[in-house]
């Protein structure tokens, strides 16, 4: 019997939801890579329903109970005794998730001498200290694939949101007015404009291929080049670093891992380096932009928007410079965490378990760290220091 604790943001304000605007979801067998969808033995809930909150519980209750583990669910995570804490010490397994992340911090994981297995239920293991999964021989494994899609469209939603105003223009219809000038003073068309993303994995590449049917000129950059194809097929122009590739373009769109290499890659020389008047969207990592450069170049007007939903920390506090900034399209971090999605990495979680505790091998494409080094995707898209 294994211990198995798991972080998941609150149910919502008005409880755990018992109806849905919808009656499913659509079922996607597999992704743009041929790669199949999250195959668990079983799983126990609807596609569609809540799962990723507290009584949502991943849908891994039934499961957890029937082999005889023990699941604490909670979404206390961070400050002195939280409910992750107490129960650190004696826990094989630790489920996070990006979006309601419980920081695996090196402190943590000194107090968590049973820990075999961290779970992103999600895409994004920067939460977890990797140097210290590697030192203490911790496996760590995300579920690759299963909400790029998501942000991909959250990604184009928030570009279109940004340069052509709506959310600002929204505002005047709902205080009553009709302010055509007022909502058409900052509106643009993205057609015609240079959009590049830094990272052209699953998600900038998702990003490429839905932006393409708009007419745009298309960018990016990367640490391995697409095949001369692809390039072709979607009039891609690589360029070597984010340097050389933002000053061409109107709008940048982030969409690499957060790791030493990309931490505060955005920083105020970058933004200088950036067109007047471009928009940065930032659906990867809060940390791989400097937070006051950003609220600085949109008051300067170097930046015409910035959107993303990434935060650091999460949640962040009440008073945080971005909730407050002029031409900002925030959301919480919700790109990658519709009901979509979540039924495909409650799914991918499943699946990871049931390798763990049968042992069979986890797939490669979920791995971040195994055996004391990166390994699968983590081999190929992190670095360690
Ligand atoms: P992938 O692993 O498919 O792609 C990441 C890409 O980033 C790879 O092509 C990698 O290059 C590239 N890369 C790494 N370092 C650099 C660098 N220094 N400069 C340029 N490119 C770099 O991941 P996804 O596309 O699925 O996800 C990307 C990130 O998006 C995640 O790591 C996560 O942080 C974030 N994310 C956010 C979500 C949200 O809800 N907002 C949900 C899911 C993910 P290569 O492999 O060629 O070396």
């Amino acid at each position: 019997m294994a211990k198995i604790v798991c972080v998941l943001y609150d149910d919502p304000e008005g409880g755990h939801p018992t109806n849905y605007p919808r009656d499913g979801v659509p079922r996607i067998e597999r992704y743009p890579d041929g790669q199949t969808t999250p195959t668990p033995k079983a799983i126990d809930f609807t596609p569609g329903e809540m799962l990723g909150d507290v009584s949502g519980a991943l849908g891994l209750r039934k499961y957890c109970e029937k082999n005889g583990h023990q699941l604490v669910v909670t979404s206390d995570k961070d400050g002195a005794n939280s409910t992750l804490d107490r129960e650190l010490h004696d826990a094989e397994v630790v489920i996070s998730q990006p979006f309601w992340p419980a920081y695996m911090t090196a402190e943590r994981f000194a107090r968590a001498p049973k820990l075999k297995l961290i779970i992103t239920a999600g895409i994004g293991s920067d939460h977890t200290d990797l140097d210290a999964a590697v030192r203490h021989g911790v496996t760590v494994a995300e579920v690759t694939y299963s909400n790029s899609i998501s942000v991909a469209e959250h990604v184009v939603m928030m570009i279109l949101a940004l340069v052509r105003n709506y959310l600002p223009s929204h505002e005047w219809v709902r205080r009553g007015g009709w302010n055509i000038a007022d909502c058409a003073q900052r509106a643009y068309d993205i057609e015609g404009m240079h959009i590049g993303t830094v990272a052209a994995g699953r998600i900038g590449s998702a990003v490429h291929r839905r932006l393409k049917a708009f007419d745009v000129k298309l960018h990016y950059t990367d640490r391995h080049r697409l095949p001369a194809q692809v390039e072709q097929e979607l009039g891609l122009t690589f360029h070597p670093d984010t340097a050389s590739m933002v000053p061409v373009c109107d709008v940048v769109s982030i969409n690499c891992p957060l790791h030493p290499e990309t931490l505060n890659l955005f920083d105020e020389r970058m933004i200088a380096r950036m067109k007047r008047g471009a928009y940065l969207v930032n659906t990867a990592r809060a940390q791989i932009v400097d937070r006051d450069a950003v609220v600085r170049a949109l008051q300067s007007g170097q930046l015409a928007g910035y959107a993303g939903d990434v935060w650091y920390p999460q949640p962040p506090p009440k008073d945080h410079p971005w909730r407050t900034m002029p031409h900002e399209g925030m959301t919480p971090h919700t790109s990658g965490t519709t009901l979509s999605a979540q039924a495909r990495y409650a799914a991918g979680t499943r699946e990871i378990l049931e390798c763990y505790f049968e042992g069979r091998p986890i797939r490669d494409e979920y791995l971040i760290v195994r055996d004391g080094k990166l390994a699968g995707a983590g081999a190929h898209s992190y670095s360690v220091r």
